[in-house]
């Protein structure tokens, strides 16, 4: 416990009393702690691509450009340097967004199955780029849910993105959504939104972080597929916005399934 002490006298003179206070700030400490670590992670996470970049450049600066098909590798490096800063300057966009809205219920209605549908044509190119096949179970209705519509399509965006990278290739994910029906994680009816992947799955202690800012299970991997670590983060921002759970399920080896609980009304 992190205490602050404060010492005041109470009216003029020497003789007045003094008041002493004590304030427990161990919440304000670790705040400031959880801030310093996000801007210490934002440098690192900025500086990793910066400093490739930069020996890609001095590297074409020197023999690599009589090279035409060294400079040609050089610039789809640098390309891929720029996109992943690029990604994650969105992400901390994103996030930021976010955090000055938490209060905030966004409540337009919005069309769940059709937003499904539009995200997954979006990202049939990612899927077919890793042989993974895509495969859905929605109701025969249009289902109509309050909320923000560019949000809900980034959760479903980057739950199905994450199911298609780290699922491995060939396999399938499906995207499931249920009809609004009693929801006992919450105290309205609610709509489930699932995404499942036939992947490798997450060992039971790493399910509890995954929400954590820059949280990796593979850092090595999350590099490899252009993660910016800060995916599942954003998820669960958006999803508790809208006043749902976010819910992880997976066994190594059985695959993942995560489910946004959202309410219906
Ligand atoms: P990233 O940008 O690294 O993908 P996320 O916040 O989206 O960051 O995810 C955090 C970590 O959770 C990932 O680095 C990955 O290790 C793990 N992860 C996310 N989704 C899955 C999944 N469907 N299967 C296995 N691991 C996953």
């Amino acid at each position: 416990t992190v205490w602050a002490f404060t010492a005041a006298r109470v009216g003029p003179g020497p003789a007045a009393p003094v008041l002493v206070s004590f304030e427990d700030t161990t919440e304000l400490e670790n705040a400031g702690r959880m801030r310093r670590d996000f801007v210490a992670n934002v440098s690192h996470e900025l500086r990793t691509p910066l400093t490739a970049l930069l020996g890609f450049v001095e590297t074409l600066k020197g023999a690599a450009k009589r090279d035409p098909a060294a400079t040609e590798r050089f610039l789809g490096l640098m390309e891929r340097e720029a996109t992943r800063m690029s990604r994650l300057v969105a992400d901390l966009l994103s996030l930021s967004r976010l955090e000055k809205d938490e209060r905030v219920r966004p409540v337009a209605p919005v069309a769940l199955r059709g937003l499904i549908r539009a995200t997954l044509e979006s990202l049939d190119h990612v899927a077919g780029a890793e042989a993974v096949t895509l495969v859905t179970d929605l109701p025969e209705e249009e289902i109509r849910i309050p909320g923000d519509e560019g949000q809900l399509g980034q959760v479903i965006a980057n739950l199905v993105e994450n199911a298609i990278k780290y699922g491995g290739r060939g396999g399938t994910v499906t995207v499931r959504l249920t009809a609004p029906a009693p929801e006992p994680a919450l105290r309205v009816p609610g709509v489930r939104l699932e995404v499942s992947d036939t992947g490798p799955g997450i060992a039971a202690h790493h399910i509890p972080r995954l929400t954590e800012r820059f949280y990796r299970v593979d850092n090595h991997r999350s590099r490899e597929v252009g993660g910016t670590g800060l995916g599942l983060a954003i998820v669960k921002h958006i999803v508790s916005r809208h006043r749902g759970r976010l819910r992880v399920e997976s066994a190594p080896g059985q695959g993942t399934t995560f489910t946004a609980i959202l309410p219906a009304s």
